[in-house]
């Protein structure tokens, strides 16, 4: 398939798209595969809030499925909406979820034919800016490439961030008005000082779909947000209760009222969707409307009859907790305190609701986590898999700013693989185990802890090919004395850091 026709095909399929044409327009690019930011309700929403702004619009574009044919084709980065290349804009935005998307952002600038570099950018080039996710905890790697970060939620900075832009005379003047916004950070005038994130109001919230496509993970799926961030503490969490003053609600009535009459499938996502206390009569009240309903983020000591039940009529067949610590020792230490007697009633109810299968996310490599933590999970695991089939899902601990668990080190590759052979040994042949790479674990490791020095070396390991052994390469080379975090925390919005 050729790359235009790339885009057809995804265009073809998409319900909701915005087609707006305005005197001052936005490339919205974000730094993964379609498949990936159609998921992404954040993305979606800055995309209709944008597009909701009398004389702006924004049009969409994506890291290619496969960006090296799309490099052979000779073919610039593209937007959806327009098909104009993406260098063509005056303003491109970012939205970056994680830390390797870094690798997204700089095949993005090169395949627009922008130097991905801020300094090698003249004043003609666009002004280029990012938002998204991986601002709540450290976007400084991000720095060497972008003009400006905005940091936290920017449904409601956005408006006046872009206004900024568009009224100022020139690029440098359009980054010094920048600089005095209280939530933007302008890299080439704060130096490591990264403002406070923001919160929007609840008065925006809360977020939900503009498109549905069959072309992502959530297939078809309407997206809504019953609440945003968590009231919990778990210490490795950055969306933990310090970060932007704990949990939001958004009522019954409003969740439902935004649910279009065609959507089949909808699903509930958040931080910490089952502490709202009205979410099962929600998912009762999508499933008697003849809908499915997927949930986020169930907590095992929020699961009974009631919520079961609905979510078995709305199309459940998994349940899907987290564990996260190995040991009951792990999780107090992590300050998760899920029970193993609440894991065990999950598996009970999931078993008496008529689910296929329980799986639970746990992490491993946590700071003083030793073999005993992980024989605990061996045992526990095959305990459970004797009341319900069980997968669990498993991932290296990496430690993020803007957590209490920020600065501690990762277990190291070898470490985390030893154990992990420990665990998929003690379940062998009654447990499914997927885990994620401790190699690549690592790379997210050192990007989450850096700044803008091992952003620079990202650029290294891209163009040395992107391989694990490039991007190693790149990170020994960075000169061991240099400051490994910077001095400055993020601080939450009334200007305290965070703890
Ligand atoms: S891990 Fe989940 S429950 Fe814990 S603080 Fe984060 S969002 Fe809340």
């Amino acid at each position: 398939m050729g790359v235009k026709a790339e885009i057809a095909a995804y265009l073809r399929d998409e319900i909701g798209a915005i087609d707006k044409e305005a005197p001052e327009s936005v490339a919205l690019v974000y730094p993964s595969p379609y498949r990936v930011a159609m998921s992404s309700l954040g993305y979606q929403t800055i995309y209709r809030t944008i597009n909701s702004i009398d004389g702006m619009a924004a049009h969409r574009a994506f890291l290619p499925d496969d960006v090296e044919t799309w490099r052979q084709s000779g073919t610039p980065l593209l937007t959806y909406e327009r098909m104009r290349p993406v260098a063509n804009y005056g303003v491109i935005a970012f939205s970056v979820a994680y830390e390797t998307e870094l690798a997204g952002v700089i095949h993005s600038l090169e395949l627009s034919g922008i130097p991905p570099l801020a300094t090698d950018r003249t004043s003609r080039h666009p002004i280029v800016f990012a938002g998204g996710p991986l601002t709540f905890s450290n976007p400084l790697p991000l720095a060497p490439f972008v003009d400006a970060i905005v940091m936290g939620e920017a449904d409601q900075s956005i408006q006046p961030v872009l206004r900024m832009i568009f009224d100022s005379v020139s690029k440098e003047s359009a980054l010094r008005n920048l600089a005095t916004h209280p939530h933007v950070f302008v890299p080439a005038l704060h130096g490591d000082i990264l403002p406070p994130i923001d919160k929007a109001d609840d008065a925006r919230l809360p977020a939900f779909s503009q498109i549905m496509t069959p072309h992502t993970e959530l297939r078809n799926m309407f997206l809504v947000e019953p609440e945003r961030g968590c009231h919990r503490g778990c210490s490795y969490c950055v969306m933990r209760r310090s970060t932007n003053d704990g949990m939001r609600l958004v009522k019954k009535e409003r969740v439902l009222s935004l649910v279009p009459d065609d959507a089949k499938r909808v699903g509930l996502v958040g931080a910490a969707t089952t502490d709202h206390p009205q979410i099962t009569e929600i998912v009762h009240a999508l499933v008697d409307t003849g809908r499915e309903v997927g949930l986020s983020s169930l907590r095992a000591d929020r699961l009974n009859d009631d919520l079961m039940a609905a979510l078995r009529r709305g199309g459940h067949r998994t349940l899907t907790t987290a564990s996260d610590g190995a040991s009951q020792r792990m999780r107090e230490v992590i300050h998760r305190h899920t029970s193993e007697e609440q894991l065990r009633q999950a598996a009970l109810l999931a078993r008496r609701h008529g689910m296929k299968r329980l799986k639970l996310y746990l992490m491993v490599g946590l700071p003083g986590e030793t073999n005993d933590d992980i024989d605990e999970m061996v045992e526990l695991g095959n305990e459970l898999s004797s009341l319900i089939p069980l997968s669990l899902g498993v991932a290296p601990f990496v430690a993020k700013r803007n957590t209490p668990l920020d600065g501690e080190p990762f277990a190291g590759i070898n470490l985390v693989d030893a154990r992990l052979r420990r665990l998929r040994r003690g379940v062998r042949g009654r447990v499914d185990v997927r885990a994620t790479s401790a190699r690549w674990a690592w790379v997210e490791y050192v990007l989450a802890q850096g700044g803008r020095a091992e952003g620079l070396a990202v650029l290294e390991a891209v163009k040395a090919g992107g391989r694990f052994s490039d991007w190693k390469r790149a990170f020994n080379a960075l000169p061991a004395d240099r400051p490994r975090r910077s001095l400055v925390r993020p601080t939450n919005r009334l200007g305290r850091a965070t703890a």
